[in-house]
């Protein structure tokens, strides 16, 4: 024994007060290890003791760990190392050195590597690869990382319940599993230790499925309030000498909102439409779809949720119509100037019939519309089957962008045909906005056709075009 293990094993020995032992009443298999007593090991410490694990802390300084969770107890590294077989790595990499004195303490035992790192290839090699390196005689399992200390404290939410492992022993990662499951998470196992990169950027990323949608959001909204701005705000300056900028606040906000919204409902949509014209033309389903495609379709459900948020500020927004200032101001004008002139308005059953229909297709239409974003949440969807989520989804959905196009359509009424509609030649933003969902409606339309519908549905079984001829056997009948 070398003269520095000699004085490690002191400083251990009198770091044990009879309070600080490892509970020896417990088996080994219901004791884990911390090492580091920081934001992730603690947290970690006082789930496992919650799910009624013995909880040793490895530290530094054992004698001064303040905020260590009640029951849990605090030995030296080597010392704790001896206590339990599974041991959580709470440190920061760039520590990891501190293990390789501790190798014949930890040989055989399996080492969970907890650590992250601040951007994508930091290190050469993964923690995980480099904490094996470093201890060669443990089994290294990669794991937990994509949990945050405080999800841990507050409890998983269903976010935050999977956990992801990898590891060249099946045993080991066994084990994790099986805590993994007591602390009321779900594992998934992804496979070697080679996988440990992959899993210790999924932190990194800063919500993926967004980007794109909000990409999209962001460009529309932008281009249809400049295009809203020069055709009101500045068509009115230039050809009137009117100053009706205050009308950027409210006005053309609630043009852009809606806007936005119905055609992100369309491009989300789109995809599947396009996807089932792919499959009429191949003749297959056997065959990838294009990446640009795949991409698309994986974020519907993004585009969907902004699409709803859009549709949201619509509705506040025109709920606040009534108490805008310009808005009674007029409305006291017109009625003072009736009265003034003694005049009267005849009631117009049409222009009734016309904003009452465009009013209620709007509420039905956002009903529906928040009927699909309550499904697309993970702990509703998971209480429905395929078939019900795909009914709620496809069919509803297309219900609920046949009914927004329509309360558009409704909007614009007789004010197609109207030239002074197009100011300097060019049409309203509404107008606009009606190409999309129109064109992915009438392709549906195409879609639900009996005939188009029979092949698509038998394509969708398994069918392919021209299998018979490239495999005459297939179509020969069993019994002659
Ligand atoms: P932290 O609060 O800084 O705690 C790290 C602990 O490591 C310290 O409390 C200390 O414990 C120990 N330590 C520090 N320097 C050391 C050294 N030179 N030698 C040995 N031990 C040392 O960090 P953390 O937030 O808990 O994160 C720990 C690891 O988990 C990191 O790799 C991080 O990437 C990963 N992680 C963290 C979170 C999170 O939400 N915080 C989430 C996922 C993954 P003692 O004083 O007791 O020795």
């Amino acid at each position: 024994m070398t003269g520095q293990e000699r004085s490690e094993e002191k400083s251990e020995c009198v770091s044990l007060s009879p309070m600080m032992e490892a509970d020896p009443a417990l088996p080994e298999s219901e004791r884990v290890c911390v090492f580091g007593t920081g934001d992730l090991g603690h947290s970690l410490g006082l789930r496992l003791l919650q799910a009624g694990y013995g909880v040793v802390f490895g530290s530094r300084r054992p004698h001064s760990s303040s905020r260590l969770p009640h029951g849990a107890q605090v030995l030296g590294h080597a010392a704790a190392a001896q206590s339990a077989h599974l041991i959580f790595i709470a440190v920061q990499r760039e520590h990891y050195d501190f293990l390789v004195p501790l190798a014949n303490q930890l040989k055989g035992k399996v080492l969970v590597d907890l650590s992250n790192n601040l951007r994508k290839n930091q290190y050469p090699e993964a923690n995980a690869e480099y904490l094996q390196s470093l201890v060669p005689g443990a089994e290294v399992v990669k794991g937990f990382n994509t949990l945050s200390a405080w999800s841990l404290q507050n409890g998983p939410s269903d976010a935050n319940r999977q956990v992801y492992i990898c590891g060249e022993s099946a045993e080991a990662k066994e084990a994790v599993i099986a805590v993994a499951t007591k602390l009321g998470l779900s594992a998934l196992d992804r496979g070697s230790i080679s996988v440990a990169r992959e899993l210790e950027d999924f932190p990194l990323q800063l919500f993926p499925q967004w980007r794109l949608p909000l990409r999209i959001a962001i460009g529309l909204s932008a281009a249809f309030f400049f295009y809203l701005l020069i055709r009101y705000v500045i068509y009115a300056y230039v050809t009137q000498g009117k100053d009706i900028s205050f009308r950027i606040m409210v006005s053309l906000a609630n043009q852009v909102c809606p806007i936005v919204s119905l055609i992100m409902l369309s491009l989300c949509y789109l995809p599947g439409v396009l996807a089932s014209f792919l499959q009429l033309y191949r003749g297959t389903k056997y065959r990838r779809f294009p990446n640009w495609l795949d991409r698309w379709m994986l974020c519907r459900k993004q585009l969907g949720l902004l699409s709803l948020g859009f549709a949201f500020l619509h509705v506040l927004y025109t709920l606040i119509i009534p108490i805008r200032y310009s808005v009674m101001f007029w409305v006291t004008e017109h009625t003072v100037s009736l009265i003034r002139e003694n005049r009267t308005t005849e009631f117009d059953t049409t222009t009734a019939w016309r904003s009452d229909s465009y009013l209620s297709l709007g509420i039905l239409g956002f009903g529906l519309y928040v009927l699909l974003g309550i499904t697309s949440l993970p702990s509703v969807s998971n209480a429905l089957s395929w078939r019900e989520f795909s009914f709620v989804q496809s069919k509803l959905g297309h219900l609920t962008l046949l009914l927004c196009t329509a309360h558009t359509y409704l909007y614009g009424w007789n004010r197609f045909l109207s030239s002074s509609t197009y100011k300097w030649y060019t049409p309203p933003g509404y107008m606009l906005c009606l190409v999309l969902p129109s064109v992915v409606l009438l392709l549906k339309l195409l879609l639900i056709t009996p005939c188009v519908d029979r092949t698509i549905t038998r394509i969708r079984q398994g069918w392919e075009r021209g299998a018979d001829q490239r495999n005459p056997k297939d179509s020969q009948p069993l019994i002659p």
